[in-house]
């Protein structure tokens, strides 16, 4: 079995701190699961750009590119540019992001288990705007059958393995082209899964409905822009932004980040919540150990992932977002004891 290459990206603010937190984690994991899995930290975002003059310098790139995973923390003000260039640049069309709440969080509502599945390539992010007379400024929306059809496919397998229901979520209504073609494309996939059932809602009562009866909800299919929208409203439900993780999948490479920012607020003062990066390494031991069906990898994935539940429902170590007053770094070592 050859060894497995991650590129780590610490990012800025908090990410540095949530990044050593979770390395801490994934390094008792390497040891007492014997994993084979070779770690390249390489420099992206804020830091880059003040001292290379690029948010993803040369070797940076490089190093992603041969990865076959990538971890990656929050970026601060150039997060556009980095995340979107990777997202392309590696065709990491699927951006799933689960929305769940852990037993002992206290959360907005507890009756949540849904996972977004959220178009990564196309929408407003193909990032074509122009002024096309002073005060009057135009984006370009690209929605295409392409990328509406293989989003939908994730979506429908995805369900097969959870409650089998899909709920597309749109605006048909006023872009009756583009969402409409995302809709109509989303249709003819359900065809091809008979055992999964299927609902549509406008984005505007979707907002509403995750807070209102968000057990309505099982995996929820959409374009790239309600997607970021509707999947920080969600991690908001389950408790805290800090214990979101996402995945962000193309055919060959992935990569695996917390949904939340840089959060310059809290930065340098070891109070980060550090769970969802925590959990988005998991998710990536896990996603390597299917995909080349090692079993000792998703041993050690699922093994993280409890550890972390546990710390969490325990109670008696929480970082501050969650009502304790923990260290972000006491955190991670109370998972590595369970561990
Ligand atoms: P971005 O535009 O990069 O998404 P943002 O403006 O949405 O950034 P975040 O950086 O995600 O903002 O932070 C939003 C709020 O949540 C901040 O008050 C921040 O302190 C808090 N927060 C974010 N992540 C964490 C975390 N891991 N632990 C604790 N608090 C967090
Ligand atoms: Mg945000």
């Amino acid at each position: 079995m050859c060894p497995y290459r991650i590129a780590v990206i610490e990012g800025d603010g908090i990410g540095p701190e949530v990044t050593s937190a979770t390395l801490l984690v994934l390094e008792r994991a390497i040891d007492r699961y014997g994993l084979e899995i070779e770690i390249t930290k390489v420099e992206a975002g804020d830091r880059a750009l003040a001292r290379y003059g690029s948010p993803i310098p040369e070797d940076s790139w490089r190093v992603i590119v041969n990865s076959d995973a990538i971890l990656k923390g929050p970026v601060g003000e150039s997060a556009g540019d980095v995340v979107v260039k990777i997202r392309r640049g590696l065709d990491l069309y699927a951006n799933i992001r689960p929305a769940k709440v852990y037993p002992g969080v206290r959360a907005l509502r507890n009756n949540v288990d849904l996972v977004i599945v959220r178009e990564n390539t196309e929408d407003v992010y193909v990032r074509a705007e122009s002024m096309i007379y002073e005060g009057v400024a135009v984006a370009l929306r690209v929605i295409s059958r392409y990328a509406s059809e293989r989003i939908a496919r994730v979506a429908f397998d995805l369900a097969l393995k959870r409650r089998k229901h899909v709920t597309i979520v749109h605006k048909a209504n006023v872009l009756t082209l583009t969402d409409g073609l995302f809709k109509n494309t989303v249709y003819s996939i359900a065809k091809s899964y008979p055992d999964v059932s299927i609902d549509e809602m406008y984005i505007d009562a979707a907002v509403m409905d995750l807070v209102r009866r968000p057990e309505r909800f099982d995996v929820i299919v959409t374009t790239n822009l309600y997607g970021d929208i509707l999947s920080d409203l969600a991690a908001y439900v389950t408790g805290s932004i800090g214990l979101a993780p996402s995945a962000n999948i193309g055919d060959r490479k992935a990569l695996f980040e917390p949904i939340h920012g840089a959060a310059f607020d809290i930065a340098g003062k070891g109070i980060a919540n550090p769970t969802a990066m925590i959990f988005s390494m998991a998710w990536m031991l896990k996603y390597l150990g299917e995909k080349n069906s090692d079993e000792n990898m998703v041993r050690a994935g699922k093994a993280i992932e409890e550890a972390t539940i546990y710390t969490l429902s325990e109670g008696k170590i929480l970082t501050p977002d969650l009502g304790g007053n923990a260290k972000t770094e006491e955190f991670a070592k109370a998972i590595c004891d369970r561990l």
